[in-house]
């Protein structure tokens, strides 16, 4: 796409979340009625997730050539990712200490909603245990992105070790990669609407502006904890990417239509295909492209991080339970791995906070509390998500050997 180009759509996809966010807000649920146009958008971006994830990694691996180069790039962007995740814990459990937003507010909920209730016994076993699948076709069916993530690393690792015979197959997937790239290319001309009519029809669901206001207002202060968490992180993150690696401001450019699909999808995973275009485009190494992007969908969270520490010591403060040293330290932990362990899909966050909640003896029933307006934080948090891992990859592109 030119540069032309890109910029209109820029601004058409702008248009379309600003009008998105008025009409939901003033029509309210006559909105509902575009919602479709939506769920066109976000199936189309999600048919070309599987294919395109298996071709860019193993083609991303492949090119990198000798596996011990992998070894040295995977476990600096392992390292990278942790390190952010970790950092966006720590921003959030700064800032719910200081504004303490659950001080004062009565428990609204007392039982365990329904999303997270036949989730009580998730651990971090299964965090591991959900890095393979027994069968790689029904993990693609239903979308569960890291065991696929997995299997493409280890096969291009061996396809890498057998020499002459594996040209051919490096060559397909080098191809496939191409062909999924364009493709997103002519999806992306559907982003302006598509994003227009996730957000007008979300809202709209929520009973439009009024009513989304008055949910909000009666946990105001958990939302501007989470919300001056992320943009501090997101603040702090582009500092690292100034510091860090060849990029900047244009940077932030170019990738803001991938952070606009992120708020309009609320899904990582879902945004990926476009996250990997802008960044290709950005002029990124197209080897951290296909490999740290892909990676970094499924684990590197760092707004889910973030607002789990914060939706946990809100509880907390909610319930009047006193959360000294020793338990923050526990949430710190948890809740970094419990990001890790988050898949890009919506609400994810909210699942993987019993991990936290269970850690730190906390009653599951005050995720009730949350829910009325997850939707809205899941937004922000998933359009902080891509931008950790657009950085990730910016800062990764520096040490991959030529
Ligand atoms: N929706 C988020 C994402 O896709 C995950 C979450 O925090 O719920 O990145």
């Amino acid at each position: 796409m030119s540069l032309q180009g890109n910029n209109a759509l820029l601004w058409a996809i702008l248009a379309g979340a600003v009008g998105g966010i008025f009409s939901g807000w003033y029509f309210g649920e006559a909105m509902l009625a575009v919602g479709w146009l939506g769920t066109l958008f976000l199936n189309a971006l999600k048919m070309t997730i599987v294919p395109l994830i298996v071709a860019a990694v193993i083609s991303g691996v492949t090119s990198m050539g000798d596996i011990r180069k992998l070894g040295r790039v995977g476990g600096l962007t392992i390292l990278y990712y942790a390190a952010t995740t970790a950092l966006a814990v720590l921003i959030g459990l700064v800032i719910v200490n200081l504004i303490q937003p659950g001080s004062g507010i009565a428990e609204l909920s007392n039982v365990v909603p329904e999303k997270v209730s036949d989730k009580t016994g998730i651990g971090f076993t299964d965090i591991i245990l959900s890095l393979v699948h027994t069968n790689l076709l029904a993990a693609a069916a239903e979308n569960l992105l890291l065991p696929i993530i997995v299997f493409s690393l280890f096969f291009a690792a061996a396809l890498t070790t057998i020499g002459e015979i594996g040209a051919p197959v490096i060559r397909f997937f080098d191809g496939l990669n191409e062909v999924m790239m364009k493709l997103v290319i002519w999806l992306m001309y559907l982003a302006p609407v598509g994003i227009f009519a996730l957000i007008a029809a979300r809202l709209g669901a929520a009973g439009g502006g009024q009513a989304f206001w008055n949910e909000i207002t009666s946990v105001g202060w958990y939302c501007v904890a989470v919300l001056l968490g992320l943009f501090i992180h997101a603040l702090l993150l582009f500092g690292i990417l100034r510091m860090f690696s060849n990029h900047g401001m244009a940077y932030l450019k170019q990738m803001m239509r991938a952070l606009l699909t992120a708020f309009g999808t609320a899904s990582s995973s879902a945004t990926l295909p476009i996250t990997m275009e802008c960044a290709v485009e950005a002029g990124i190494d197209k080897r951290a492209v296909k490999f740290v992007l892909p990676l970094g969908a499924t684990v590197n969270m760092d707004g889910t991080a973030l607002y789990e520490a914060v939706a946990v010591m809100f509880i907390a403060q909610a319930d009047g339970y006193s959360m000294g040293i020793t338990e923050q330290m526990i949430i710190f932990v948890t809740a970094t791995l419990a990001a890790i362990g988050a898949a890009g899909i919506p609400s994810a966050g909210l699942v993987t906070m019993v991990i936290v909640l269970t850690a730190v003896n906390l009653p599951l029933e005050g995720i009730g509390m949350l829910l009325a307006v997850d939707w809205f934080l899941d937004r922000f948090r998933t359009t902080v998500n891509v931008w950790g891992d657009s950085t990730g990859a910016a800062i990764i592109e520096r040490v991959i050997p030529d």
